[in-house]
């Protein structure tokens, strides 16, 4: 599969088809970025294009090598599939990436490659690396072999050791955009109802797009409608506080992000109405009844101002504040009132 085929990301695609293209690729790689956004894809096509038969810049996919080393990279049981490269994954049964599996690296890094015009290493999770490890692949990246690229992939490079970022060129991969996982999912076949929604929910975050179950988001839909309407219809906090009362406290934070996203789409159905706009170029059409319903509590600047409330949540949970407070402002912002209780008494105010 060529790069060109993974949604969004294009500054980085680009970046690495120029470096392969000019044969300057640098050994020592760090791919950052958060979860779900093709850094894991990207890692193995630039594998497959170190070793394509066709193309020097990218993977053509169907050539003997690249179909191998996608084999050797994605199939545990096919490990060895391709002699010159090699993934390195945490074992389940484990927490963390241990020495043992860089001496696999070591044991053949340095040795010319078998088959192809590279070997690559690709190491996933890279922050999980324990010390020892960490500490033993910094000797290769000190000094790799001309012919040998070792790929780092990682969400977390905050954990890493400073010694390794500062000896990799860092790559950092942001959110795809909400139109280019649309595009994804309606390239899967997908209709345009479920890809649209299914897209605004993931954030950027194409996996989570391609893995989040249907009746579950429309389940979770309906909590947050009725939790929606009794905030801007009666003021009624009780609907919303319970969506996570009962919540394990890992998950409440992830549960108020997707609930924010789905009031953020209400919103904006509510003020696209409020425009004069058609029922069918809503982002939620089979609610538009509903919709209608809520426009009659609900002028256009009371929309636009419940989304820029929505918006303020969503940046404030992304710089890690205080859960509990974050969502006392948002309730009392809405409803006009002050509502500390009873949300620090739902709400964990960990964060
Ligand atoms: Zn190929």
């Amino acid at each position: 599969m060529p790069f060109k085929q993974i949604p969004g990301n294009r500054r980085v695609r680009d970046l690495l088809r120029m470096a392969l293209a000019k044969n300057r690729l640098p050994n020592s790689l760090l791919f950052c970025g958060p979860e779900g956004v093709g850094k894991r894809a990207t890692a193995v096509i630039l594998a497959q294009a170190l070793n394509c038969l066709r193309m020097n810049d990218d993977a053509c996919g169907e050539c003997e090598p690249c179909r191998a080393v996608r084999e050797a990279l994605d199939d545990p049981d096919k490990a060895g599939k391709f002699p010159d490269v090699m993934g390195i994954s945490l074992d389940k049964s484990k927490k963390e990436i241990g020495i043992d599996r860089i001496k696999e690296i070591k044991q053949t890094a340095y040795l010319r490659p078998m088959a192809g015009r590279g070997r690559v290493f690709v190491v996933e999770d890279a922050e999980l690396m324990s010390s020892d490890a960490a500490n033993s692949i910094l000797k290769i990246l000190e000094e790799p072999p001309l012919f040998c690229h070792i790929i780092l992939v990682t969400s977390h490079p905050e954990i890493l050791l400073p010694t390794i970022v500062s000896r990799c060129r860092i790559l950092n991969f942001l959110p795809i955009a909400i139109d280019e996982i649309e595009r994804a999912l309606l390239d899967k076949g997908l209709s345009p109802e479920r890809a649209r929604t299914l897209a605004l929910l993931a954030r950027g975050n194409l996996e989570m797009a391609l893995t989040l179950g249907w009746d579950d988001v429309l389940a979770r839909r309906e909590l947050a409608w009725r939790a929606f309407l009794a905030l801007v219809a009666d003021k009624d906090t009780s609907p919303f506080l319970r969506l996570w009362a009962y919540a394990p406290r890992k998950a409440v934070e992830d549960d108020i992000v997707r609930t924010m996203e789905f009031f953020a789409s209400f919103f904006r159905d509510v003020l696209y109405l409020a425009e004069g706009g058609a029922s069918h170029g809503l982002l939620n059409p089979d609610l538009a009844e509903r919709i209608a319903e809520a426009a009659r509590f609900l002028n256009g600047p009371d929309a636009l101002r419940g989304l820029a409330l929505v918006e303020a949540v969503l940046q404030a949970l992304d710089r890690n504040m205080n859960v509990g407070l974050v969502m006392t402002d948002f309730v009392s912002r809405m409803t006009g009132r002050n509502h500390a209780r009873d949300c620090l008494s739902v709400i964990p105010a960990h964060g």
